[in-house]
């Protein structure tokens, strides 16, 4: 495999690479950059996690680079669409690490904020623009935007794009490029709607496929957890301050249920963020960023709104509904284990979910082993001994005998219904009990 030094990369995005210490390219980039860079038209299926952003960004910026031109006001030289905010807003941020040595200029555009700042940054003129379809196309319409000057267009994460609805948009902005252009097409997935995208898309491309999932799930440790619904609230608690956790990334199916879930965890004393479609713009990177700089340990999602979530340290992903496409859970357990560190991944599955893990498993095959964990719930008598903690508190991993190491790992768990460390009835305690029970033997 090439070097980053041994690819044809111009001397400013080396040092960039340098300075992020990017020492060996991953296989996407191997694959993409030197074809990229060569003038190919390529077709990537590759999932978030694998450094794919990098293998388009590093060849345009050297396209552009190369030639140190000005902008031009209101056409762009180069357009990247992304599905989501998030995922724009993280491409342009790529941009700008991996262009920081060089004088390019960069708009972005997409919806649920004013337009004024946006318009104003085409008008002063950008070399790139990276923009969500909705919002890009309101801007052509008022004359905003003119791609006429297209030379490089790249399409990230194209079948989440069809998923949204954006098939439309995106044919009506391809419409409007160029035909001489490069054009760089990539997509997690390739079923026929997206393969007959790619067709209309690209010219003669080069096939680059980065073995399904073999990236970001091969290092994340999988597990499912089987238990009722009223428990997923406590599972997900003793999770949260044990002691291997660090920042937590919890996916639930609706808004609501993630309003609910970040709610309790924030009560119970944890500091806790949610980020949905119904929350605005600000706000959503309001709490991205707390959860970046680890302000929440824990960040309460939708799978659109945490499309494109790049924060390295998540150490664990839980679904606490298990997603109802097999892809999405892709998605959702790549953003753990991302740039070869290893993560964890835990499902919670309720009687009512075993349909969905089903599809799971059979999406993700042998290649990846969910560990199905059917034990029983405890007994009363044996957990007399159970002392828990206050709120949020993690005790110290004890490495004196098997039985100690589990009674100190049962302690750990402070009782979810509890404000004082006090369960407040036997009922509640001996489900918080299961509950952390079941959790431990998927921690293990
Ligand atoms: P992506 O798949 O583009 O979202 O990238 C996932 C993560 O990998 C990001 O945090 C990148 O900064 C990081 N990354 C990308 N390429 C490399 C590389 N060659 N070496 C180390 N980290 C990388």
């Amino acid at each position: 495999m090439k070097t980053f030094e041994e690819m044809d990369l111009i001397a400013p995005l080396q040092r960039a690479l340098k300075d992020e210490r990017y020492k060996t390219p991953t296989p996407i980039q191997a694959k993409t950059i030197p074809v990229a860079v060569s003038g190919r038209d390529v077709l990537g299926c590759a999932q978030t996690g694998t450094g794919k952003t990098a293998a388009f960004a590093l060849p345009i910026l050297n396209h552009l680079g190369q030639r140190n031109r000005k902008a031009v006001s209101q056409r762009p030289f180069v357009l990247a669409l992304a599905p989501t905010r998030e995922l724009a807003i993280q491409i342009s941020n790529s941009f700008s690490t991996y262009g920081k040595h060089l004088k390019l200029r960069q708009a972005l555009v997409y919806g649920g904020v004013g337009q004024g700042n946006q318009v104003r940054a085409m008008n002063r003129g950008a070399h790139i623009l990276v923009a969500t379809p909705g919002r890009l196309l309101d801007l052509m319409n008022q004359g905003h935007i003119d791609l006429a000057q297209i030379e490089m267009v790249v399409l990230d994460e194209a079948d989440r794009m069809l998923d949204m609805g954006f098939l439309p948009d995106v044919k009506r902005i391809l419409s409007q490029l160029p035909r001489k252009r490069q054009t760089f097409f990539f997509s997690a997935t390739m079923s026929p709607s997206i393969v007959d995208l790619a067709q209309r898309m690209l010219t003669e491309p080069v096939n680059v496929q980065i073995e399904s999932n073999s990236i970001s799930v091969d290092k994340i440790e999988q597990k499912v957890l089987f238990l009722k619904r009223d428990e997923k609230q406590e599972s997900l608690r003793s999770i949260v301050t044990a002691d291997d956790a660090g920042q937590v990334l919890v996916f639930t199916r609706t808004k609501r249920g993630a309003d609910v879930v970040a709610r309790k965890l924030d009560q119970s004393g944890i500091k806790t963020a949610a980020i949905h479609g119904n929350k605005s713009q600000n706000a959503r990177q309001r709490a991205l960023e707390a959860f970046r700089k680890g302000h929440v340990q824990v960040l309460v999602a939708t799978d659109v709104a945490a499309r494109g979530i790049d924060i390295d340290g998540i150490t664990h992903v839980i679904n606490f509904d298990i997603p109802m496409d097999p892809e999405s859970y892709v998605h959702r357990i790549g953003r753990t284990g991302r740039a070869g560190a290893s993560g964890i991944a835990i499902s919670f599955c309720t009687e009512s979910e075993r349909r969905e893990l089903r599809e799971i498993q059979k999406l993700l095959g042998n290649k990846v082993r969910l560990i199905t964990d059917h034990s029983q719930p405890p007994t009363e008598g044996r957990h007399r001994s159970s002392t828990p903690h206050g709120k949020g508190s993690t005790t110290p991993r004890s490495t004196s005998g098997r039985s100690s190491a589990r009674r100190s790992s049962r302690r750990s768990f402070a009782p979810a219904n509890s404000s004082n460390g006090k369960p407040k009835n036997k009922r509640k305690q001996r489900k918080g009990r299961n509950a952390r029970q079941r959790v431990k033997q998927a921690s293990k």
